[in-house]
């Protein structure tokens, strides 16, 4: 975990050289000796990523947030937006090696590696992260799925790192050509990031095919923030990285179990993001972990802030809907309502049983402890009859505003 100490450090580094996090500071009248404890963090304003893009628009490439100059980088990327991403020196830049560590990844390992190569990072974050493991990278990126399932084959593949339906449609492929996946193919380890990976997935992917998968969670801009360890409940925060989860509104941090917006300082010598808006939206997990590591756990990322509606001022979005119902197959349907009923908001979940003898005050409970560790709300649970929920949406706000 980041000391105070390291904290300030950096911010001294930063603010002399790179002129937009010095200005970030001067905004608020802070120099790097303001920084007396972690907490002093939260009196810079949030950069959020529409910023940082028209910064970057105004003061080509990087808006001034580069510590570095261009000259000194070893590749320059561009992300949706568009947003320049440098790649600086060192031989695992964005820190996702630690992750795919943990993820069982190692030396000799033969891995496909199927994020883009071309202008956005993430194949480069990856390729550089299993070479410095010493694994053999296999440079797929996206498409030529017939090409990938040869080279697996043929090759003895061991490890694939990408989204997950990416890994599902390569088996899926594998099985069309009449192949046995799990009988002739190597691949048992999978580290996925930026999809959501449903858990059902990840059990139909280990148990049908034997493959173990991990996932981490990044941006283009940051890299590696926070990855799963073993025990694949919620994901750390990545070394060099704090995490703040703040009130988009207001850039205050949220208190601790609640949703908000994921809010990154980056302690990277070549482009040092202090309070970076990610737009994504998380809640961090109280309570230690089993596997014994002290430093802090991301839920999961439940979608973009902007998706997102705020009932009784937290927020709640359609993951965070669909996460409570994983754990009740005896639930067919669902859908979260949002209503309004006088000056309160209500959040009521409709359900439909698989089986209407299955239904009870006990299951209603369970759901409504559900609910309130992954919302943090109390929630109305509601039986339909079958047939009455007929949005597709699991997330719809009926409120009206006068
Ligand atoms: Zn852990």
């Amino acid at each position: 975990m980041v000391t105070v100490t390291q904290l300030r450090e950096f911010i001294r580094y930063a603010w002399e050289r790179a002129p937009a996090v010095r200005a970030q500071l001067n905004s608020v009248g802070m120099t790097p000796e303001d920084f007396k404890n972690l907490d002093d963090l939260v009196k810079i304003p949030v950069l959020p990523k529409k910023k940082l893009m028209e910064l970057q628009r105004d003061h080509p490439p990087f808006g001034g947030w580069n510590a570095v100059s261009v000259g000194e980088m070893q590749r320059i990327f561009t992300s949706p937006g568009p947003i320049y991403d440098p790649q600086g020196a060192g031989e695992d830049f964005w820190r996702w090696a630690p992750a795919l560590r943990e993820a069982g990844f190692g030396p000799g390992d033969l891995v496909l590696n199927t994020f883009s190569y071309h202008l956005t990072p993430a194949g480069f974050m990856f390729d550089s992260a299993l070479r410095s493991l010493e694994c053999v990278v296999i440079p797929a990126g996206v498409g030529n799925v017939e090409i990938q399932v040869e080279m697996m084959k043929s090759l003895g593949a061991t490890g694939f790192t990408g989204v997950p339906s990416f890994l599902m449609a390569l088996i899926k492929k594998a099985e069309e050509k009449g192949y046995q996946f799990r009988e002739e193919f190597n691949l048992r380890k999978a580290f996925v990031t930026a999809e959501k990976l449903p858990e059902t997935m990840r059990t139909h992917l280990a148990q049908d095919y034997g493959i173990e998968v991990f996932q981490g969670y990044g941006t283009a801009d940051a890299g590696c923030i926070a990855y799963e360890c073993t025990e694949r409940k919620g994901m750390h925060v990545g070394k060099e990285v704090v995490v703040e989860i703040v009130n988009p509104d207001t850039g205050d941090p949220v208190p601790p179990g609640e949703t908000g917006e994921v809010v990154v300082t980056l302690l990277n010598k070549t482009y040092p993001l202090v309070r970076f808006g990610t737009g994504d939206l998380a809640s961090l997990l109280t309570g230690s972990c089993p596997c014994g590591k002290e430093t802090p756990r991301l839920s999961g990322i439940f979608g973009r802030v902007d998706e997102a509606v705020k009932v009784r001022g937290l927020f709640v979005h359609a993951q965070q809907i669909k996460k409570i119902f994983d754990d009740f197959p005896e639930i067919k349907r669902y859908q979260g309502r949002v209503n309004r009923s006088g000056y309160r908001d209500e959040l009521e979940l409709w359900v439909e049983p698989a089986q209407t003898d299955t239904f009870n005050s006990g299951l209603v409970a369970r759901i409504k402890d559900r609910a309130r560790e992954i919302l943090r709300l109390r929630v109305l649970v509601r039986q339909v009859a079958p047939g009455t929920i007929k949005e597709e949406s699991v997330l719809i706000d009926r409120r009206k505003w006068d």
